[in-house]
This record gives C-alpha cells, sequence and structure tokens, in this order.
C-alpha cells in the first residue's frame, strides 16, 4: 500500500477559520462579554442580513436545517392525512419531518443527470391529498424552479424549498429559497455557509407565515406565558448568529472558488473512463456544496456497489478520502417499510445510490491536491 505524504480530506474547515479567526474571536469574545446569549441585536441583525441577501422580506433563524423544515411545514398547516412529495435521493431530514407532522412523505424517482427530483414524473403522484412538494436543491445544483413553480401552480401546491446544501445558489437569477413559498436553511458545519455549530433559517415574502414561524419556535407562544399551541425551542444561538454574520459576508467568494475548483474537476475528469462528471442544468448557478461522480457499476445491471466501494476503498489508501451521498435511498430505509415502496420502484435513485462518490470539495481545495485525487483516480480506473 502507498501511502501518499499528504493526505486530502473530503472535507476541511480548519484553513478557512484560519482566514478569519481574527475577526471570529473579536466577535465571540464581545458576545460572550454582552451577557446576551440568547435573542437580541445580534440574532435580529443577522436575519436582515440574511433576509436581504435573499431578497426576501422575512427571515427567521432556528436551531437547524431540520427544524427549519418542521417548522414550514408546521406553519402551513401540514399535517395527518397530508401528501408531501420529496425525493428519495436526500439526507432523512427531508422526509422526516413530513413524518413528524404526521403527513406522509411520496416519494418521486430523480433525474440521473441532476441527482434533482424528476419534475416529468411528479404529475403522476399528485392525489386530491396532496399539499406540497420539497424540492432539494441537492450538492448545491438548483433544481428547476421555473418548471416547479408552475406546475405547482397548475395544481395548487405549496412549494418548500431545501436549501441545506445551497446557500447562495441561484436559479434563473434568483436565490434559492426566494423562489418557492418558503426556503429552509441549515448552518451544519460543512454546509456552505457553516456555524461552529447547529443552526437553520427559514426565509419567505409571507409575514402571516414567518410570524407564525416565530410563535412555533418559541412554545407556541406569542405573549410570554400564554401558550396557543404545542410548539418547540428552536433558536439560533447567539454565539451562531455572531459568528455567521461574519461568515456570510465571505459566502459569495467562497462560492466563487467552489465554482473553480469544480471547473477544474470537470476538465481534469474528461479524460477519465468509466465515470460521469456532475452535470449543471442552463439556468441554474450551483454552489457545488458537493463534487458527486458516478462510477459506472459493470453492466449498469443488477445495481450493485461494489465496484464504487472498490474505488473509494484504492482512493483510500493514496490518502484520498471520498465520501458516499447517500448509500441507500430513502424509500427503502427501515423506517419507511411501512409505506410499502419495493426494490425496483425508483430505479434511477436505487442506481444512483451505487455510483455516487463524492471527490474532496472545499473552497480551500488547492491545485496540487485535485491533481493528487485525479491522478490517484486515474491510478485505479485509466
Ligand atoms: C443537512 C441537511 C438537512 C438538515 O440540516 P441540519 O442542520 O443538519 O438539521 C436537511 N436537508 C438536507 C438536504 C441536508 O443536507
Amino acid at each position: 500500500m502507498i501511502q501518499s505524504i499528504n493526505s486530502i480530506p473530503a472535507f476541511d474547515n480548519k484553513q478557512q477559520y484560519s482566514t478569519i479567526e481574527a475577526e471570529v474571536s473579536a466577535a465571540v469574545l464581545e458576545l460572550l462579554a454582552s451577557g446576551r446569549y440568547i435573542g437580541g441585536s445580534v440574532v435580529a441583525s443577522f436575519e436582515q442580513q440574511f433576509a436581504a441577501y435573499h431578497g426576501v422580506s422575512q427571515c427567521v433563524t432556528c436551531n437547524s436545517g431540520t427544524d427549519a423544515l418542521y417548522l414550514a411545514l408546521r406553519a402551513l398547516g401540514i399535517g395527518s392525512g397530508d401528501e408531501v412529495i420529496t425525493t428519495p435521493f436526500t439526507f432523512i431530514a427531508t422526509s422526516e419531518v413530513v413524518s413528524a407532522v404526521g403527513a406522509k412523505p411520496v416519494f418521486v424517482d430523480i433525474d440521473a443527470t441532476t441527482y434533482n427530483l424528476d419534475l416529468q414524473q411528479i404529475a403522476a403522484a399528485i392525489t386530491p391529498k396532496t399539499k406540497a412538494i420539497i424540492p432539494v436543491h441537492l450538492f448545491g445544483q438548483p433544481v428547476d424552479m421555473t418548471a416547479l413553480m408552475d406546475l405547482a401552480k397548475v395544481h395548487n401546491l405549496i412549494v418548500i424549498e431545501d436549501c441545506a446544501q445551497s446557500t447562495g445558489a441561484s436559479w434563473a437569477g434568483q436565490r434559492v429559497g426566494s423562489i418557492g413559498h418558503i426556503g429552509c436553511f441549515s448552518f451544519y458545519p460543512t454546509k456552505n455557509l457553516g456555524g461552529c455549530g447547529d443552526g437553520g433559517a427559514i426565509t419567505t415574502n409571507d409575514p402571516e407565515i414567518a410570524a407564525k414561524l416565530r410563535v412555533l419556535k418559541e412554545h407556541g407562544s406569542k405573549n410570554r406565558y400564554i401558550h396557543e399551541e404545542i410548539g418547540v425551542n428552536s433558536r439560533l444561538d447567539a454565539l451562531q448568529a455572531a459568528i455567521l454574520q461574519i461568515k456570510l459576508r465571505y459566502l459569495d467568494s467562497w462560492n466563487n472558488q467552489r465554482r473553480a475548483i469544480a471547473q477544474r474537476y470537470h476538465q481534469l475528469l474528461s479524460q477519465i473512463p468509466g465515470i460521469i462528471p456532475p452535470q449543471e442544468l442552463t439556468g441554474g448557478s450551483g454552489v457545488w456544496n458537493q463534487y458527486t461522480i458516478l462510477v459506472l457499476s459493470e453492466g449498469r445491471n443488477g445495481s450493485s456497489a461494489k465496484h464504487r466501494d472498490w474505488v473509494r476503498d484504492r482512493l483510500q489508501e493514496q490518502g484520498v478520502s471520498t465520501m458516499i451521498y447517500y448509500p441507500h435511498p430513502l424509500h427503502l430505509q427501515p423506517v419507511y417499510q411501512s409505506l410499502g415502496y419495493r426494490a425496483g420502484q425508483l430505479p434511477v435513485a436505487e442506481q444512483t445510490c451505487n455510483e455516487v462518490l463524492s471527490l474532496p470539495m472545499f473552497p480551500e481545495l488547492s491545485q496540487q491536491q485535485q491533481d493528487q485525487v485525479i491522478y490517484a483516480l486515474k491510478d485505479c480506473l485509466a
């Protein structure tokens, strides 16, 4: 086994921190000295800046991206007896919240090139019980929101954008999270705008929805100790808001660095057989939370992850860490057995789970590191 001198992580945020350390520590120390750790002006100003960045009138922060999605469904009154259409190829949080509010997730297969919901297949999944669609802008690649909003309008459905992996991305010149009825964001450390812990936010242009969200996230209470409904405790810590406020100013430049890295990956990978680099839709400007290739499985039938896993192990031996987002589609998860999906029912998502491999991607990834990734890939595939 050859162990390279430098190993390359799939994700690294230490380098980035070192570039903003002075600013962040000053803000953190100031916040600590202020004694105001929950709510307060820092959270309020972060919400204003996040709303302004997205060109929306409302931003409500919360404790996580999962809570953002949960609160969005609650604020829209989605619950028992309702159906929500979403993708089986995403992190569990997207559908988990649908189940958590008592509604039923309905999975629609994905498009083989974008890994996002196949919009052509949505109409067939709509029933009289369908209330909403949750598109996920997976890996930072925006869904065709023009087509999706047209479809939602025809069927009178609400659109909740899962923007957890796509902060800063846009479709047709508009930021994701500002196109649907509600946008849900995560500030988990690996996301494009990551905090130093958990955090989330919801964007909307509807002040009524925003007001409902604020009640729900504060124990169902508008006036202190008067509780109108069952809510939750979901707050963005002032400390996280102080940090995120600084990082928001760098978001566009970090996303541009990701775009440059993605362009270079596209070029370098085009010469390697047996893989398909990710493809962008015209109209979208993605932010590359992940750079995910397909490692084509032999014959491409029988759907096995063996070859991809073999490639991943060879890369690891050469010091190149990769990730598998996601190894199993949601419709076949044990927790959703009761929904009655069978293997083979959503074939594109199932095949994709067996072939995806996310290469190292973070704004500070150097050309030298990238060359090492390519070298290692060529070594096992060429
Ligand atoms: C990360 C993520 C979430 C959940 O965000 P948390 O802040 O971790 O709760 C939801 N959806 C997608 C697509 C994600 O990647």
